[in-house]
């Protein structure tokens, strides 16, 4: 017999929170999804096309997500870009959502940066090799707070992104090649999405190189904003 008793952690297991405007409340975080190539103008700046038959799909890991006002430049690239993201936030659990469906799942919406060590993510596709360390690591996911829109799904609301004070990134959420309905569709064919998960949409045209010292400012409209600096 196994006496479960006194069984615990051997250490207090780390979850981190993201705030939510209006509360003194967090989001706890769980897995965090990003779509890649999910506006045309990215797509083709990088020398493709967004995918016709289903989105595609990468993650980062809890600890790329950060508040901070300061982020440390990472280390390990010369060639680090900005990417601005409408980001989602589950609330329960989906499994084979519907379309239809997919607007009881969320809890809300932020902007969220999706910083890319471009020359690792270069190397690695070149070489048909996994794209993790140039996407998941310490800090590579800043964020806003959280604005709470249960239930609604997103479908148009302008997009921006300054370094320095200069407009890099500017499109429309409504430009996306797959729909928030269509992202939770497909990617919950694969894995259950449970409460505390989040997924970053992808990133219109205009990313670019960034520099310790910068200034970051993304925006959306409706949803908020998140502001920045590279140390
Ligand atoms: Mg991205």
């Amino acid at each position: 017999m196994n006496e479960k008793k006194n069984i615990g952690f051997i250490f207090p297991p780390i979850v981190k929170g993201i705030s939510i405007a209006d509360t003194k409340e967090l989001f706890p975080v769980g897995k965090i999804y990003c779509v890649g190539k999910n506006y045309e103008d990215h797509a083709k700046e990088m020398g493709d096309t967004v995918d016709k038959d289903q989105p595609f799909f990468f993650s980062k890991p809890p600890q790329a997500i950060t508040q901070v006002n300061n982020i440390p430049f990472p280390t390990q690239t010369n060639n680090l870009h900005h990417e601005v993201e409408l980001v989602i936030f589950i609330k329960s659990k989906c499994f084979e959502a519907q379309p239809n469906k997919v607007n009881e799942h969320i809890f809300g919406y932020a902007v969220g940066v999706d910083l890319t060590r471009r020359d690792l993510q270069k190397i690695a596709s070149q070489s048909g090799k996994p794209w993790d360390l140039s996407k998941g690591f310490d800090n590579s996911a800043p964020i806003s707070s959280i604005v709470k829109k249960e239930n609604e799904i997103l479908r148009e609301g302008k997009i921006e992104l300054k370094v320095n004070g200069i407009i890099k990134q500017a499109s429309n959420i409504k430009n996306m090649a797959w729909g928030i309905e269509d992202l939770i569709s497909c990617l919950s064919k694969y894995i259950t999405l449970k409460p505390g998960d989040i997924i970053f949409t992808g990133t219109p045209a205009g990313v670019g190189k960034i520099y310790p010292g910068d200034k970051i400012e993304a925006s959306i409209e409706n949803v908020g904003k998140l502001t920045f600096s590279l140390t």
